[in-house]
């Protein structure tokens, strides 16, 4: 096992050293080549070393296009919960197993089920009606077939909604606007997706009759961006949607010029028009349903050694295909494991998860630390940023981890991987053991376009770059070996 730690710890080098080399000389001459290797067996420094994971990564089959191909042209979306989440998982049960993958299993849990109705929207004065293009958020409420209609209240910013007096909400629609900017490390998301995260929930709380956001999204298209939004235990879920931007940006020209037309006068001044809305957004609560988690193993040749847990999550919204998220996740994770075993046994097992009803409130990353949590593991990742390339390596590691680490980052960086300065933060489905202390290290993908899909009906496998999908693969893989082949002492 020696000679595979070596490759794994310079994936690079291992591949310039064997590399095409061998593919251009003459048949005889590779003869000749292979009885002086045999001749020479015994001094081991002269034979080139089998090809590392990363190195057949680089080349043959594209085993992360093909299963982010098949998963969603021969299962499209997968809504949580749905059946075309448990046909994801037969197929997923499948591929695996043919893939050679040990212990392929499936590990059921159970989760509230919400599917989405009819939706449209429209302003509807004081100008003339004009549709919008809208979405129901996860966990909306209905507004029942005949929908509702009521003044917009307009808020800048989260920010504002949540300093706003109940005055200003109560019996309102209450808009959110912000200007999400794309960033290669998708920061936007975390401060501008308050909105869609908890806003439907402070809304209702203040007496709001239903709330619309600009979708978290980057792009200008007329596709709004759906999403999870969360209400509290106690609070009565309302009517919740996203619209796209070009659509927000209307909204928003018309609630200025409302804003200057007068309604009334009052000693004070003026009350100005009020700009109004009409919401048919029909979702429904299916109530408590089957979903899964499935599991398959690359089996390590030490028994007691901890596993490496690698995970990405198979179901989708059911706008798209799922595409960039997360079937190319899976197939990233899963390409890796493949050559990682190709190239020898790894020490450790590597754990494959492919976690199930992640969008509508990662149940399945929780199902699996609840079945899983008090084992041990060496260490985890999660692939679940679309397919754009890896750019920055990030490590949360024990301090008896340091060598490791700086081999991790000398491996990735002939791939254009820079080591970051900020701890791995892990990824939705393993967060929970990350947060129970498992180490994690985090391969970030340039998600500078990621946010112009997220989300929408555009999350298709046309959306996706080949050369950067195996990119993804070719570090992962270099990582994964390396990680599967660590010390006791460096992650018990
Ligand atoms: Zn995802
Ligand atoms: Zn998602």
């Amino acid at each position: 096992m020696g000679a595979r730690l070596a490759i794994g710890a310079c994936a690079g080098e291992a591949y310039r050293y064997d590399g095409d080399m061998t593919a251009s000389l003459p048949l005889a001459r590779l003869a000749g080549f292979a009885t002086l290797l045999l001749a020479t067996a015994s001094a081991s420094a002269s034979i080139p070393p089998p090809p590392g994971a990363a190195e057949l990564a680089q080349r043959g089959e594209d085993i992360a296009w093909a299963i982010t191909e098949d998963l969603t042209t021969e299962i499209g979306p997968r809504m949580a919960g749905t059946e075309s989440e448990a046909a994801a998982r037969r197929w997923a049960v499948a591929r695996l197993q043919a893939m050679g993958f040990a212990n392929v299993r499936e590990e059921q849990f159970d989760m509230p089920v919400w599917v989405r109705g009819d939706e449209q929207a429209w302003l509807t004065s004081p100008f003339l009606p004009q549709k919008l293009a809208i979405t129901a958020l996860g966990t909306s409420a209905s507004t029942g077939p005949k929908g509702i209609e009521g003044d917009i209240a307009y808020f800048e910013s989260f920010d504002a909604l949540v300093a706003a007096p109940e005055h200003l909400v109560k019996g309102k629609i209450v808009f959110i606007d912000h200007q999400m900017a794309p960033a290669q490390d998708g920061s936007g998301y975390g401060a501008y997706g308050r909105g869609r995260f908890v806003g439907a929930n402070i809304a209702a709380k203040k007496g709001a009759i239903a709330t619309v956001i600009r979708a978290i999204g980057t792009d200008d298209h007329r596709n709004p961006h759906t999403g999870g939004t969360n209400f509290e235990a106690g609070v009565k879920p309302i009517p919740a949607g996203a619209i796209s931007n070009p659509d927000a940006d209307q909204l928003v020209r018309q609630w200025k010029r409302a804003q200057q037309m007068r309604k009334t006068e009052t000693a004070l001044g003026y009350v100005a028009e009020p700009l109004r809305m009409k919401l048919v957004l029909t979702p429904q609560n299916l109530g408590t349903k089957h979903s899964g988690n499935v599991i398959a193993e690359v089996p390590g040749s030490d028994p007691a050694a901890s596993p490496v847990i690698i995970a990405c999550h198979l179901d989708s919204w059911d706008l798209g295909t799922g595409a960039i998220d997360d079937a190319a996740g899976c197939g990233i994770v899963t390409a890796a494991a493949k050559h990682v075993m190709s190239a020898g046994q790894p020490r450790r097992t590597i754990r494959i998860l492919w976690a199930g009803a992640e969008e509508v409130g990662v149940f399945g990353g929780k199902a699996y630390f609840e079945k899983h949590g008090t084992e041990k593991h060496a260490v985890a990742l999660e692939s679940d940023f679309g397919a754009d390339r890896v750019w920055r390596i990030d490590f949360k590691l024990p301090d008896s981890a340091k060598g490791l680490a700086d081999r991790l980052a000398a491996a990735v960086a002939p791939f254009g991987v820079v080591r970051g300065k900020q701890p791995a933060n892990g990824g939705a489905d393993i967060g929970a053991l990350v947060q129970a202390g498992v180490p994690a290290v985090d391969l970030a993908q340039d998600g500078t376009r990621y946010f112009d899909i997220h989300h929408t009906p555009d999350d298709t496998l046309d959306k996706i770059d080949p050369a950067q999908l195996r990119q993804n693969v070719v570090v992962w893989s270099a990582v994964l070996a390396i990680l599967a082949d660590s010390e006791e002492s460096e992650l018990p």
